[in-house]
């Protein structure tokens, strides 16, 4: 991208004077460095195989065609000639090959024995080996007065084969490298500030942009500094080879970081997707380049970074041109940036190529241009930052005003929301005013169904009395008038033994006694009596015994905790119901021995009346009778159990979920409360108990309940 060269103070001096001859001739004593044209001859040597020898005694020299002699790019080793006329007193001088890239460099000439000096210098040796410390290789030469002295210089370089030569004296030389020193000094120090200031905005901004910039730039001062000689003069002075290859890196360094500058400025990817694809084929062809230098294929690597130098340039240039058009601001800016490089690299190479002048003003072209570049690139960078805080600012509004927008939504929303709420919670407040309402209905009522069902258990407990009782005392008092006539009969054969007073008549009296005993069939009445007696007591002690099952049964509303034998519990229950059991139905009992147990013993006869009548009701249901058994059984050393069993209708699986729900029944109206199973629940719960229902739909019922011994007081 950047042709190889160096840039020095060289002015068209009247101090010497060129002829056709092809002689420079040193008129008079030198204020300037001068820059030897047109009097240059050449020999090429391609194989590299000639001597200084050779070369002297050869009369095959051609004139250099151009003012600055310059072979391109060769692997040959071209050997120069100048002839110089020395016409002043001053016969020490320094002869200069101003190209820093070059990597070997020979100097032959005649001393004033005609003896024949060599020196040599180039990047393949480390710098200290320099007779003077210089970018340049200055040689020093003795030109005897009033003679024609020969100098010979060979050179051979990867790099391009450009070779500006001046001659001086030690002042000129002076001069000229502090003005040169001055000058990069100058530069570098500018190109360094630009850096640190753009790292510290990168640092401040975290601009991606920037960052590119500070890597460009970067890749600018380091190709500028080892073109110009002064990196391998200052920071790599002892890698010679690092020296001869650096061509083949800045070339692609400072093409590639451009232009993934550029990308990122120009947003290229955004504006032309397709034109930035086309980029990445420059950074292959770089990178190819670069490979190919390793591989000293140097012709082809150095054409290829030369002429991508242009294209890419060239390609930037169009780019930029294109997303200027399509109102992107910054592309103008870079437009401009980059036409002032651009511009400074052509008079430079103009320059170097005798179509300008070769000045001073033409050789700062490059450096200028850079620097003049990196400013309004600078510019450039902080109007984008300008116009992206100005897009930033714009959307922060829009936002905001968006924010207020959704702020009065948000305020509109909840005054509705609040509305909302407080017309649910009014109604709210009404379904629980109206629920509460139905709640104590319902309490009240399930209240009175208990009472009913109490009722209903009452009921049946008092027809059960009434039928028991009235059997044995019918028992009673159908006896009791047969006996009192068979106790007067007795009397009356007692009074007939009373009546008799002496012996006398006795015989008579005894036979009437007789008489009477067979009229009224004493064994008879006797046997009579004692069976009438039996039938007595039986009666009363079936009634004793309704009296006892009544008691037990009344405990129905003991609140205490008492111990009872659950036997007697289901034996006075069957007992009270005995009367309502139809004919065909059957009830079996096997009671086993039992623990006295804890529990309240009244709850557990309801118990037993709910579970007795369902199993009955659901026998007498089938119609063709049944049997109903009711076993109690010890089940653990904690628990006993008490099965009932009936061979009646069953229940459904669905009616089983079911039976424990107040008011369920499959009953009519009238015929169930649906509150007995929710009863027995209720007490089994209370007792720590368990119920167990087995039952199959048309064949019958079995609930086991599992009573504990002992009570937990909880
Ligand atoms: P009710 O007897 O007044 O209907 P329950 O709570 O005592 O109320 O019983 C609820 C329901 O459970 C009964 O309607 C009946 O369908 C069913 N049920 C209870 N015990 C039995 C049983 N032994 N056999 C068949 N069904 C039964
Ligand atoms: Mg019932």
């Amino acid at each position: 991208m950047i042709a190889s060269y160096r840039f020095s103070l060289i002015l068209v001096f009247i101090a010497f004077s060129q002829l056709g001859k092809g002689q420079t001739i040193i008129q008079k004593e030198l204020k300037e460095n001068f820059t030897i044209t047109n009097s240059v001859y050449f020999i090429e040597d391609p194989g590299k195989s000639l001597t200084a020898e050779q070369i002297i005694a050869s009369s095959d020299f051609k004139k250099v065609p151009s003012e600055i002699p310059n072979f391109g790019t060769s692997t040959s080793t071209f050997w120069l000639k100048i002839d110089l006329k020395n016409l002043t007193e001053q016969e020490n001088y320094l002869l200069e090959v101003a190209q820093p890239g070059l990597d070997e460099v020979h100097l032959y000439y005649f001393d004033k024995n005609h003896q024949l000096k060599h020196s040599t210098t180039g990047e393949y040796l480390p710098f200290d080996h320099r007779e003077i410390a210089d970018p340049n290789y200055i040689f020093n030469i003795l030109l005897p007065k009033n003679q024609v002295s020969s100098v010979y210089i060979s050179v051979s370089s990867r790099d391009f084969l450009q070779i500006p030569l001046l001659l001086g004296t030690r002042d000129t030389f002076f001069d000229s490298i502090k003005t040169k020193d001055t000058m990069f000094g100058l530069y570098a120090g500018f190109m360094l500030v630009m850096l640190l200031y753009n790292s510290f905005l990168y640092f401040n901004i975290k601009d991606r942009n920037y960052l590119f910039y500070i890597i460009y730039l970067s890749a600018v001062i380091i190709t500028q500094t080892s073109i110009l000689g002064y990196a391998f003069q200052y920071i790599w002075p002892n890698f010679p080879l690092l020296a001869q290859y650096s061509w083949a890196i800045h070339g692609p360094l400072v093409g590639i970081t451009s232009l993934l500058f550029t990308r990122e400025f120009l947003r290229t990817h955004h504006y032309y997707p397709k034109l930035d694809k086309g980029l990445n084929f420059f950074i292959v062809g770089y990178l190819l380049a670069v490979v190919l230098a390793f591989l000293q294929f140097f012709k082809i690597s150095f054409t290829i970074i030369n002429s991508f130098a242009g294209i890419l340039s060239l390609y930037m240039l169009v780019l930029a041109f294109l997303i200027g058009r399509k109102k992107y601001k910054p592309a103008k800016f870079f437009l401009i940036a980059w036409s002032a490089f651009l511009i400074g690299v052509t008079l430079f190479t103009l320059g170097t190529a005798g179509i300008l002048p070769f000045n001073n003003l033409t050789l700062y072209m490059m450096p200028m241009g850079s620097a003049v570049e990196v400013v309004l690139l600078s510019f450039a960078l902080a109007d984008n930052i300008n116009t992206l805080k100005k897009e930033k600012e714009a959307s922060q509004a829009e936002v905001f005003l968006a924010l207020q927008e959704n702020g009065k939504l948000i305020r509109e929303q909840n005054v509705i929301l609040e509305q909302k709420v407080s017309e649910r919670t009014t109604e709210l407040a009404n379904t629980n005013g109206e629920l509460s309402v139905t709640l104590h209905n319902l309490k009240a009522t399930q209240a009175q169904l208990v009472d009913a069902e109490k009722m209903a258990s009452l009921g049946q407990l008092t027809a059960g009395i009434a039928h028991e009782i009235n059997n044995p005392i019918n028992f009673v008092s159908a006896n009791i008038k047969p006996l009192q006539m068979d106790i007067e009969d007795i009397i009356e054969v007692i009074n007939k033994y009373e009546k008799i007073t002496g012996v006398e008549e006795l015989e008579v009296k005894l036979k009437e006694i007789e008489a009477y005993k067979k009229q009224i069939d004493l064994d008879y009445t006797k046997a009579e009596i004692k069976t009438l007696l039996a039938g007595i007591e039986d009666g009363a002690r079936r009634t004793a015994e309704i009296v006892t099952g009544l008691k037990t049964f009344s405990r129905l509303d003991e609140s205490d905790v008492k111990t009872a034998n659950i036997n007697d519990g289901i034996e006075s229950t069957l007992t009270m119901i005995r009367s309502a059991i139809p004919e065909n139905i059957k009830v079996v009992k096997h009671l086993g021995t039992l623990p006295i147990i804890e529990c309240f013993p009244g709850k557990l006869n309801q118990v037993f009346m709910n579970t007795f009548n369902n199993a009955i009701q659901a026998i007498a249901e089938k119609k063709t009778g049944g049997t109903l058994i009711i076993s109690s059984y010890v089940q653990d050393d904690q628990h006993i159990c008490i099965s009932v069993e009936d061979n009646g209708i069953g229940m459904t699986p669905e009616t089983k979920t079911k039976i424990f729900e107040p008011f369920f029944t499959t009953k009519d109206v009238g015929q169930g409360t649906g509150l007995g199973m929710s009863i027995v629940f209720k007490i089994i719960e209370s007792h720590q108990g368990n119920i167990a229902i087995d039952t199959e739909f048309g064949r019958g019922t079995k609930i086991i309940l599992t009573l504990p011994m002992k009570l937990t007081v909880s």
